[in-house]
């Protein structure tokens, strides 16, 4: 049963229920921690969520992560060798930042729902592509959304290619690690 005047209490479990993998356990022992038991530490991440959510929005380039209207990859000259690589989420570019590999662009593309074909075409010319890499792990969605994409981009006459095999079916790019996804792009192959 609920304690009556916690009302407050109550309403942040029930917010932090709703983050990925936390459960009511975990969130009742988090609510505790955040205004009980670390009330200072609580505030700090209060506030770090509001700044961040205030200030963070996507680069209107290539829809990953930036303070900024353009992101700091997309504003690099110094990476406009031709390449752009094709992601499925802004968390990938700083997984891909992260093998310190890959020197060229990024795009990030969610679903086919949420392909802008005209943007995307923009931006290859804005940033001069000439090869396009699929970082998408391997499963039938993203093999559907290459050659939806491939297709859409054939009279812009381009190079294709897709992260090599070696990465595990249906998992994101944040559970291969570091090795095996720098090989994965060294062995990338033409499609
Ligand atoms: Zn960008």
């Amino acid at each position: 049963m609920k304690i009556k005047n916690l009302e407050s209490f109550y309403n942040l479990i029930e917010a932090l229920e709703h983050l990925p993998s936390i459960g009511k356990k975990s969130a009742e022992k988090m609510a505790y921690t955040l205004c009980v038991d670390h009330k200072s530490l609580g505030q700090k991440i209060a506030q770090s969520i509001q700044e961040a959510s205030q200030k963070i929005r996507k680069c209107k380039w290539c829809r990953g992560l930036s303070e900024e209207e353009e992101c700091q990859i997309c504003q690099d000259q110094s990476r406009n060798n031709g390449e752009l690589c094709i992601v499925a989420h802004p968390r990938d570019i700083a997984i891909i930042e992260n093998i310190d590999f890959f020197q060229g662009k990024y795009y990030v593309l969610e679903s086919i729902e949420m392909m802008n074909l005209d943007h995307l075409v923009r931006l290859i010319s804005h940033h001069g592509i000439e090869e396009v890499i699929f970082g998408f792990s391997p499963s039938l969605a993203n093999d559907a959304l290459i050659l939806f994409v491939e297709d859409r981009l054939k009279p812009l006459n381009l190079h294709f290619s897709k992260i090599a095999q070696g990465v595990p079916t249906g998992i994101g790019l944040d559970h291969i690690d570091h090795l095996s996804l720098s090989s994965a792009f060294r062995g990338r192959r033409k499609i």
